[in-house]
């Protein structure tokens, strides 16, 4: 399942989102995150589920925008260090920040 971590305002919707299905847990993104945006923890959209998967942390979750900012200038061009990071292709972005920078 696509899990959404963020918010939406009048300014427009900003969240990261991880695909629950495709994320293995490996905690690249982690790694990579300038902002210690991220985490891996147990998938909390499926409780009884073991399965570890990346998440925004709780903290971080109202202000993502401003989290992410640093990595969006030039989105569409330069691809935020946590998408480059995940092989499996399970973290993405809402359209705030692209729409922003005009990208
Ligand atoms: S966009 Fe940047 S700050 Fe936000 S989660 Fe990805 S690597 Fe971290
Ligand atoms: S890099 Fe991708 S697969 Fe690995 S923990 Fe992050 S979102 Fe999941």
């Amino acid at each position: 399942m696509q899990a959404f971590y963020g918010f939406k305002d009048g300014s427009g919707d900003w969240f990261v989102i991880i695909d629950t299905d495709k994320c293995d847990g490996c905690g690249k993104c982690v790694a990579v995150c300038p902002a210690n945006v991220l985490e891996v923890d147990n998938n909390e959209y499926d409780p009884l589920s073991e399965e570890i998967v990346a998440k925004v942390r709780e903290a971080e979750r109202k202000k993502v925008r401003y989290s992410c900012a640093g990595c969006h200038p030039g989105y569409g061009e330069g691809t935020p260090p946590c998408v480059v990071a995940c092989e499996a292709g399970a973290i993405s972005h809402s359209e705030g920040w692209k729409l922003m920078y005009g990208r």
